[in-house]
C-alpha cells in the first residue's frame, strides 16, 4: 500500500483562496503520483510526530534492512518531483506545503516526510498492543488474561516446537565490571541469585547469561563502561535449543509487531524497581523456558543492529560454553 493520499489541512479551505485551494489539490495529486513512483512504504511521519511514533515501534528505524526510511527535506522534494515540477512552481509549492496534512498526524505536514515500512500493517495492532502494554504496567503477573497475551504465548509455544538444536557458531561477548588483568574465567559465568536483579528477560532472583554478538554490542549494552571493564569472549561447547526473535520480518502472526513495538524493544529507562518496559519480554522468556529453550536470541534495542542471546539456565550454562579469552576493551570508534 501507498504511502500517498495525503489530503489538506482542515483550515485549507478556510485560509487559501479558491485558485490556491485548487492549486493545493492538484499539488497534492502530482505528490501521490511521485512518491507512488519512489516507494511503496505505507508509513509517513512528519517532524511533529516521528519521535512519537518511534517510541511507539522503536524497531521500525534502527533497523538497518527491511525499512525503507527517508527523510525529504521541502526543497530536495521538489527538486526530484517532476509531476509536482509540472504543476507548480518552487515558490508555490514552499508556499502550500504547510496546507497538506501529514498522514499520521494530520496536522500540517513541515519541511520533512519521514517515510518508512513495517512487515505488518501496525493499525491491526495498535489497540492490542496498547491495552496489553496498559496491563504490563497495572497488573504484570495477570498479562495472561488478555487474550493477545495468549496469542503471542501460542506462537511463541509453536517457534519453539520447530526449533531445532544447533551448535551456535562464532564468537560471543560478555563484559564485567573486573579488570582485565585479574580477571579469570569464573568471573564471566552468571551472577549469584542473590545478586541478580531484574533483567529484559529475567526475573530477580533467576540468574540468566547475557551474551552479544559483538564488541561493539556488548560495549553498548554495557552502557558504554569505565574502568574496570573487560570482556570475556566465549564460545559453544555443545549443541543448544535457541528461539531465536532476532529476525522479526520473517515472523507471522503477532510475533511481528510485537518484536517491533515498545511492548519488548523500549529501550531500558534505567534505574528504579518499576520496569513496566519488560514485563513481556520476561512472559517471553517464560513461555520458552516451559517450553523446554535454552536461550532466546533477540535484537539489541541499544544499536539496533546487533543481537544478544540470553542463556536461560544461567550458571548450568557453563556446561555448554566456554571462556576463550578475556580482553581489556577500548571504546569502539563509532561512525
Ligand atoms: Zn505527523
Amino acid at each position: 500500500m501507498p504511502v500517498t493520499y495525503l489530503f489538506p489541512t482542515s483550515n485549507a479551505s478556510k485560509e487559501l483562496s479558491d485558485p490556491d485551494y485548487d492549486l493545493l489539490s492538484s499539488m497534492i495529486d502530482s505528490m501521490d503520483e511521485d512518491v507512488d513512483s519512489w516507494c511503496t512504504s505505507s508509513i509517513a511521519c512528519c517532524d511533529n510526530c516521528f519521535d512519537e511514533y518511534s517510541r511507539k515501534w522503536p524497531l521500525a528505524y534502527t533497523r538497518a534492512h527491511g525499512i525503507r526510511y527517508q527523510n525529504t527535506p521541502a526543497r530536495l522534494f521538489y527538486a526530484s518531483a517532476g509531476r509536482v515540477q509540472g504543476t507548480v512552481t518552487e515558490s508555490e509549492f514552499l508556499r502550500l506545503l504547510p496546507y497538506i496534512a501529514c498522514p499520521n498526524c494530520g496536522g500540517s505536514l513541515g519541511p520533512n516526510l519521514f517515510a518508512f515500512e513495517l512487515p505488518f500493517d501496525p493499525a491491526d495492532f495498535e489497540a492490542d498492543l496498547e491495552r496489553l502494554a496498559e496491563l504490563a504496567k497495572t497488573a504484570p503477573f495477570l498479562v495472561l488474561s488478555d487474550e493477545f497475551a495468549r496469542r503471542i504465548r501460542d506462537e511463541i509455544t509453536a517457534f519453539c516446537l520447530v526449533t531445532e538444536q544447533a551448535l551456535p557458531t562464532g564468537e560471543f561477548f560478555r563484559g564485567r565490571d573486573v579488570d582485565a588483568s585479574s580477571a579469570a574465567s569464573s568471573d564471566f559465568g552468571a551472577p549469584p541469585a542473590s545478586k541478580t536483579k531484574e533483567g529484559r528477560y529475567n526475573h530477580a532472583g533467576s540468574p540468566v547469561l547475557y551474551l552479544a554478538d559483538t564488541y561493539e554490542t556488548c560495549w553498548e549494552e554495557c552502557r558504554r563502561p569505565s574502568d574496570p571493564f573487560s570482556i570475556g569472549i566465549l564460545e559453544f561447547t555443545k549443541p543448544v535449543k535457541i528461539l531465536d526473535l532476532s529476525e522479526p520480518d520473517e515472523m507471522k502472526g503477532v510475533l511481528a509487531p510485537v518484536m517491533y513495538s515498545n511492548l519488548t524493544a523500549a529501550p531500558s529507562e534505567g534505574g528504579g524497581w518499576d520496569r513496566p518496559e519488560y514485563v513481556l519480554t520476561r512472559f517471553v522468556a517464560d513461555c520458552a523456558r516451559l517450553a523446554g529453550m535454552d536461550g532466546i536470541r533477540y535484537r539489541s534495542t541499544r544499536t539496533g543492529k546487533g543481537t544478544n542471546t540470553m542463556l536461560l539456565k544461567g550458571e548450568a550454562a557453563m556446561d555448554y560454553i566456554r571462556v576463550v579469552r578475556v580482553e581489556k576493551p577500548v571504546a569502539p570508534s563509532r561512525a
